[in-house]
């Protein structure tokens, strides 16, 4: 694929970072890609994988002379980053994110965005449960939805090349204004993930979690919770606390729900319980057909 950016800047060089400029590369999207990250740690451990073409050692240095900018930090982050870069910026450049809440960072980032840079944030819907500069790979996009969210004034242009650029990394993108984007992502994303640390937490208060029979038994459904629970702590405490809203009206729901399946348990109501769980099994069957995950037994650990 043609080259799509001439440099691109990557603020922070985790996983989500790290995946981006292997793509980018993997298709030849970027002409040259700059980094840089918080801790010297961070920027060595970069350079010496060869991560991005040039390290930099401060965020203003990396986003010079680039045409695009992607804020690849924690949502909690984002607002101070944005002010750093804020007068080393291009006219002409778009600045995006990868933010998993889109509202709050568009209120911390927008206000630093000077006059004639576009602000196009973004958020792909890839992930896992790893993190830092060397747990990117080139596929993480790949066939996986990346949700653009235009703010008001949104240049048609800017933010098709950048749509273009995530197709180039292997993705489908789709455009979503801001608060419809938090909500859908607190039924699909959040709130589960709050559910599974929850499940592991109680795990863990019974004294169990790294007892044997948790342990060896934890095929049974009890692994799948421990995954998601393994989550970058940082990122997911910024998303709890910019997603409020949206995350505690799912959960009230959710709340809801579960008292009514332990009244069906408690009462004996086995119809109940049969017709809410025949609803959710549709569920799982509409994302397999839709080709967002695979229909092997046991997410496909399953040796035959
Ligand atoms: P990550 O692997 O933990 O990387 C985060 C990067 O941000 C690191 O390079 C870190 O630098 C830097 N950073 C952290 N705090 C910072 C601060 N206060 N100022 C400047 N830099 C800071 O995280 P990630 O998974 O790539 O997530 C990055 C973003 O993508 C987050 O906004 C997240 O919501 C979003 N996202 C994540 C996923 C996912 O599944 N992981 C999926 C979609 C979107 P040091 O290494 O030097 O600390």
């Amino acid at each position: 694929m043609a080259q799509i950016y001439e440099r691109v800047a990557l603020i922070g060089l985790g996983l989500i970072a790290g995946s981006m400029a292997h793509a980018m590369r993997r298709d030849g999207l970027a002409g040259e890609i700059t980094g840089y990250a918080r801790s010297e740690e961070t920027r060595k451990v970069a350079a010496e994988i060869g991560l991005v073409d040039r390290v930099c050692n401060s965020a203003a240095e990396a986003v010079k002379g680039a045409d695009l900018v992607v804020l690849c930090v924690p949502v909690g982050a984002m607002g101070a980053v944005a002010a750093e870069i804020a007068p080393h910026l291009d006219k002409g450049a778009t600045v995006s994110d990868v933010g998993s809440v889109k509202r709050a960072v568009i209120e911390a980032v927008g206000p630093h965005i000077p006059d004639g840079v576009h602000f196009i944030p973004a958020h792909p819907l890839a992930g896992t449960e790893k993190s830092g500069p060397r747990s990117g790979f080139a596929e993480l996009f790949d066939n996986r939805w990346c949700l653009i969210v235009p703010v008001d004034g949104s240049d048609r242009a800017a933010i098709d090349r950048l749509e273009s650029l995530w197709q180039g990394m292997g993705a489908r993108t789709d455009e979503m204004e801001a608060d419809h984007h938090d909500l859908v992502l607190a039924v699909t994303s959040h709130a589960p993930h709050l559910i599974a640390y929850t499940m592991v937490g109680v795990a863990d208060d019974l004294g169990r979690v790294t007892d044997t029979e948790v342990v060896n038994y934890s095929a049974a459904g009890f692994r799948d919770f421990t995954r998601i629970a393994a989550s970058d702590p940082t990122m997911w405490r910024d998303v709890f606390l910019n997603n409020k809203d949206a995350t505690l009206e799912i959960l009230g729901r959710f709340t809801e729900e579960l008292f009514a399946l332990q009244r069906a348990i408690r009462t004996g109501d086995g119809d109940h319980l049969h017709d809410y769980f025949t609803r959710t099994r549709a569920i799982r069957r509409g994302i397999i057909e839709a080709g967002q995950d695979t229909d092997a037994p046991d997410f496909g650990r399953v040796k035959s």
